[in-house]
């Protein structure tokens, strides 16, 4: 008997567009080897782009009183819950700044568990030797195809599913209410292989959640469970029709992330790069950046902003000079074109007395990569104010190092960072020493450039011997540093 005639007499139907799908796939199955004893499937067979163009694609009329037993009347476009999403969609889509949207759908893994069960049964049921796979993908590939010019008519907005003209993604996502996973779950324990052996908390990491992966999935379907128990208990449980209504369809808007990038200075010794390590009621560079950003991006998630920079300095230590490169993630914004960035960096200035920025301006992924890589390839040049317990005399700091003659020094790991940096020696290079103010004859301000990734105050107080020489067994006297500056950072 045809497949079709089978699955009617059992009460199984398909919408014309799934018809279709399988009529394709069972003239793909004839020219294929189904091997019974291993129960081996050869895995998914998408109709072809060609097949899919040559198909009656809209969700007809006489399909909207049947339960569809392949895509789960996902495929129905005509639903009233795609009205009601539409409506949705249009009041929210014009408030973020775009040209293309693209089109996203995305499925949780429990659909990948409720399609192996479809399969399962249409091949029991036909007795054919069907070894195409509908699953979530098809659906995925069907839908876009055909249904990306009825969302952009229907929102009245513009299409572009390549992922580099897109502004937004537009992100359709199914998934399936609470009591039904429980449902799932409960038939999944009564299957498993060996339950008896198998520990509480061992069981509790089988059963599927909403973050279940597909990895997890396969092995319930294929070891975990005892198949034939699973596909009749799943079948004495679940009706089509109760999966089709517990199906929860939502979705969100998700820009692409804008690239804004700048130098930052910084003025004050009590705020840090960012929240790392301390009171959560001091602010950071980080945050000050971020709550004026929220003003301009209309957008205020606590993870919508992902700042990264080249290197830090410690919070006690100011950033002067040209600054130090940063570079921003943001997602989520709503505003994107139009931006005028000279005239947001002096709004910023003009508001902040903790932090300025230069050079802010609209920025992409590869200066974020450079940006990311920078730390190793730089100068940079430090103003620190110094005591020594010896009378220092006139010049005695500026002749230390000659001109293009470097110092190098040996560094062990500092004691203060040793919780959060690996033990071991590093050698950096003092590139000038210049005494800049004469306080008295034992203090000092001095100006020192060195190579990146000096440890700076252990160099001026020797940290008990750990970074040799330093600037007191150079003066042969005790040093130590009381204020630190970065002047600037050569790029
Ligand atoms: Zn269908």
């Amino acid at each position: 008997m045809e497949f079709f005639e089978i699955c009617k007499i059992q009460d199984i139907h398909f919408c014309q567009i799934c018809q279709n799908i399988i009529k394709i796939n069972l003239d793909i199955k004839s020219k294929e080897e189904y091997n019974p004893k291993n129960k081996k499937f050869v895995q998914l067979n998408i109709p072809s782009n060609d097949e899919l163009s040559k198909l009656e694609f809209n969700f007809n009329n006489n399909d909207k009183n049947i339960y569809c037993s392949l895509c789960l009347n996902i495929l129905d476009i005509f639903n009233t819950k795609y009205t009601s999403l539409l409506k949705e969609i249009k009041s929210l889509i014009n408030e973020y700044d775009h040209n293309y949207i693209k089109l996203v759908i995305k499925f949780s893994s429990i659909f990948n568990f409720i399609f192996w069960f479809i399969n399962t049964k249409l091949i029991k049921i036909s007795n054919l030797n069907l070894n195409y796979i509908f699953e979530c993908d098809t659906i995925r590939q069907i839908f876009i195809k055909k249904y990306t010019k009825f969302f952009a008519e229907n929102l009245e907005q513009k299409f572009d599913n390549n992922e580099y003209n897109r502004d937004i993604d537009l992100i359709i996502n199914y998934d399936l209410n609470d009591i039904i996973y429980q449902k799932f779950n409960e038939v999944i324990r009564n299957s498993m292989k060996n339950k008896d052996n198998l520990k509480q908390e061992n069981i509790n990491n089988i059963l599927l959640d909403k973050n279940t992966g597909r990895a997890m999935i396969k092995s319930i379907t294929s070891d975990l469970c005892d198949i034939d128990i699973l596909y009749k208990n799943l079948s004495n449980t679940f009706s089509l029709e109760g999966i089709i209504s517990s199906i929860n369809l939502n979705f969100f808007l998700a820009p692409t992330p804008l690239y804004i990038s700048g130098n930052y200075i910084k003025l004050s010794r009590e705020v840090g790069q960012n929240h790392f390590g301390r009171d959560f009621n001091i602010s950071s560079i980080d945050e000050e950046i971020k709550k004026f950003f929220a003003k301009i991006f209309l957008n205020s998630e606590k993870n919508d902003y992902i700042l990264s920079a080249s290197g830090r300095e410690d919070r006690n230590v100011r950033m002067l000079g040209s600054g130090r490169n940063f570079i921003y993630e943001i997602y989520n914004s709503k505003k994107k074109f139009g931006i005028d960035f000279e005239k947001i960096n002096e709004q910023f200035n003009a508001e902040n007395k903790l932090v300025q920025i230069k050079n802010l301006q609209l920025s992409n992924k590869s200066i974020y990569n450079k940006i990311k890589k920078e730390e190793n390839a730089k100068i940079k040049k430090y103003l620190a104010v110094i005591y020594c317990s010896e009378k220092i005399e006139k010049n005695m700091i500026d002749n230390l190092i000659k001109e293009n003659d470097n110092l190098t020094i040996n560094q062990i790991t500092p004691i203060r960072v040793l919780h959060q940096r690996s033990l071991k020696q590093r050698i950096k290079q003092i590139i000038s020493l210049r005494e800049i103010e004469r306080i008295n004859d034992h203090f000092f301000i001095i100006e020192i450039t060195a190579s990146a990734g000096t440890y700076i105050k252990e160099f001026i107080n020797g940290d008990f011997g750990r970074t040799w020489p330093n600037l007191g067994s150079l003066l042969n006297c005790e040093c130590d540093i009381l204020q630190l500056d970065v002047k600037d950072i050569f790029y």
